[in-house]
């Protein structure tokens, strides 16, 4: 042997700073749940046996002689250990490394970015960032995991032994059997766990639905041998009635490595020319990486129940990305890529399928449990929304699932729903009416919800930057048309309880229109006066055909580019300033009065003014100016 093959023999490595920290964290506040180490490590091992069964697809001899999938769970009550055997995939000493002694997964600053301090949030975070092995050592003081990948000579076992503090120890071992060993000797005060009857409980309750048949020695003296402790199906190929609440949270637990119960699930099975089987679950919070749209998400994919992939991303379009679940179809090829996915005829009938479950599912949920849905639509209500941009064909189900705030609903986050405006419309009223702005506060305070307001009629409040692109394509409700109330020219002629020719004034004042015109010269495109405003004497409209101004806003802070929209100015002639405005003979005065108005325009809507410290400059003269003529009279 040379000495380099026998610093290859054994090692002593350091783990990756975050994992020690993460290893602290375990040992050290997160013993609320300790059972959940048995879960995860029969999760990994289910892992690892749906992982060689699929390689085994393309190369049967990694099945070698022992082509019988299965776990087994045993202690020892002497020597204080738990043991999770199974014949799966197995790891090379370079995954092991890789594997456990780094968090491989992108997740892991947003994990610790997550952590709240609080023992049992922070707990539910591990699931769900992947960290789920080094749970171990909320119960163990020492953990040894034995292993050998499948297809590598028995001389290339790995066994990795380490106390969970600062480092681990690794050597390459003679295995002659296939897959993960992993023991764990338990940490004092966690003997309850060294009790058969304990242990069956646990893995009842938490890994009764994985497909491979978990095995424990039979407690009974006078029988030998194993008994299987789980029911062993996969959970999707039993009769809906026969799984219980519990067991889809469980199942839930696992493929969406959430420690939260899920919201909500469907599970169906379709049948005909093209069959397959979908649980489908609709998660309570938001997963870290939800905004990004690139990432892979989503469902497991199984081909006749043998595992195929994990994030099948063709399974459902974009906006319902938080989706997590199973689809178990017969009839896609074994073989099936990525690539296949892609193009395959039956993906496509199967992603349109679920999309149409998950919609009734969220509608069943709006009509039967609005508190439910009203959580569901504050956290993932904005991915929705890309609905009727990724969907067009969907758009009639999904504005059904839309929910805005409104000048009819309370400020504590009441929302309100497209059918639930259209029930208010007056008779009459032709158009659901809205407004956008950057936050509600700016939306419920601007000048064009004066005459609303005061005609009693319904404006939503959208506020979402998403909510710019969601007009511009949904256009319409049950055939009554969305309109901005900060576009174009203002007709409330018709609608009942508003007299004929409200805001009559249209033309009232021609002549100070065209003078405040001449004053703000290109600053504006037109001055008119505005049907629209009872208190305030002036806002900004944008044409109809144009970009709305909160788009514009939004486009420019992305940093693009567009082409000057010159806003027209409308004018509130019942006002006094604007009667003042009128009187004003000195030109220079009625110059900074006018800007003023403009500055104010745009301040209302949340803008930014181009001048600002003209702004205050003119403002104050006029205060001094109006103090003066105050102190004269
Ligand atoms: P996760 O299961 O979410 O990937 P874990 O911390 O539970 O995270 O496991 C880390 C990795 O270690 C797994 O992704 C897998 O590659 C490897 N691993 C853990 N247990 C086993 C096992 N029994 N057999 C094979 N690989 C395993
Ligand atoms: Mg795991």
């Amino acid at each position: 042997m040379t000495a380099m093959n026998e610093s290859l023999q054994t090692q002593t490595l350091g783990f990756q700073a975050e994992v020690q920290q993460l290893l602290r964290l375990m040992v050290h506040s997160l013993y609320g749940n300790r059972e959940i180490f048995l879960r995860e490590l029969v999760s990994n091992a289910s892992d690892a046996a749906d992982r060689l069964r699929f390689e085994s697809l393309r190369n049967a001899a990694l099945l070698e002689d022992d082509p019988e999938l299965g776990i087994r769970v045993e202690f020892d009550p002497n020597q204080k250990t738990i043991s999770v055997i199974d014949n799966g995939i197995g790891m090379s000493r370079q995954e092991v490394v890789d594997n456990l002694g780094t968090i491989a997964k992108s997740g892991t600053r947003e994990f610790f970015a997550a952590l709240t301090g609080d023992q049992a949030r922070d707990s539910q975070l591990i699931g769900q960032f992947g960290v789920g092995f080094y749970s171990s050592f909320i119960v163990a003081s020492r953990v040894e995991v034995t292993t050998r990948r499948a297809g590598l000579p028995r001389t290339e076992g790995v066994r990795w032994i380490s106390t969970g503090e600062s480092d681990y120890t690794i050597e390459t071992v003679d295995r002659p059997r296939r897959g993960t060993r992993v023991v764990l000797t338990l940490r004092e005060g966690n003997e309850e766990f060294l009790d058969g009857a304990r242990l069956r409980d646990i893995l009842r309750k938490y890994s009764d639905h994985i497909s491979l048949p978990i095995r424990m020695p039979r407690e009974d003296k006078d029988e030998k041998g194993d008994e299987t402790v789980n029911s062993a199906t996969a959970l999707w190929s039993r009769l809906r009635k026969d799984i219980t609440e519990e067991e889809y949270h469980e199942f839930y637990r696992h493929v969406a490595h959430d420690f939260e119960a899920p919201l909500a699930y469907t599970h169906s099975k379709v049948e005909g020319k093209l069959e397959y089987t979908s649980v489908l679950f609709i998660p309570a919070h938001a997963p870290f990486d939800l905004w990004d749209r690139e990432h892979r998400h989503g469902i497991k994919l199984y081909v006749r129940r043998v595992f195929i992939m994990d994030d099948a991303d063709q399974l459902l379009p974009p906006f319902l990305r938080f989706v997590r679940g199973v689809v178990d179809s017969d009839d896609l090829p074994l073989n099936i890529s990525r690539e296949i996915l892609q193009q395959n005829r039956n993906i496509e009938a199967i992603r349109s399928g679920c999309t149409k479950k998950v919609l009734d599912l969220l509608q069943a949920l709006a009509t039967g449990e609005p508190e439910k849905y009203a959580k569901f639509w504050s956290v993932f209500g904005r991915v929705l929304k890309e609905g009727v941009i990724d969907a067009p064909d969907r758009r009639k189900e999904l504005a059904k699932l839309f929910r805005f705030s409104s000048t009819h609903a309370d400020d504590s986050g009441e929302t309100v729903s497209l059918a639930d405006c259209l029930g208010r419309l007056r008779d009459g009223q032709k158009t659901i009416y809205y407004i956008t702005a950057e936050n509600l506060a700016t939306a419920r305070a601007s000048p064009h919800l004066e005459i609303f307001r005061k005609r009693g009629i319904e404006v939503l409040l959208l506020t979402d930057p998403v909510d710019e692109w969601l007009t511009a394509h949904l256009t319409e409700f049950e055939g009554k048309p969305l309109q901005s109330v900060a576009r174009g020219e203002l007709d409330l002629d018709g609608i009942a309880g508003v007299e004929e020719g409200a805001g009559a004034e249209q033309d009232a004042h021609p002549e100070l229109a065209a003078r405040i015109k001449d004053a703000l010269g290109d600053r504006v495109r037109e001055v008119r006066a505005s049907s629209r405003l009872t208190d305030s004497p002036a806002c900004l409209v944008a044409d109809e055909n144009e970009l709305s101004r909160q788009m514009q806003k939004i486009l420019r802070a992305a940093g693009q580019t567009l082409p000057e929209q010159r806003p027209i100015l409308e004018i509130n002639p019942g006002h006094p300033l604007i009667a003042r405005l009128g009187a004003e003979q000195d030109a220079a005065r009625f110059q900074d009065w006018a800007r003023l108005l403009l500055d104010q325009a745009v301040l209302s809507e949340g803008g930014q003014l181009e001048d600002p410290a003209g702004f205050v400059r003119r403002l104050n003269s006029l205060l001094l100016d109006g103090s003066r003529a105050g102190g004269k009279g």
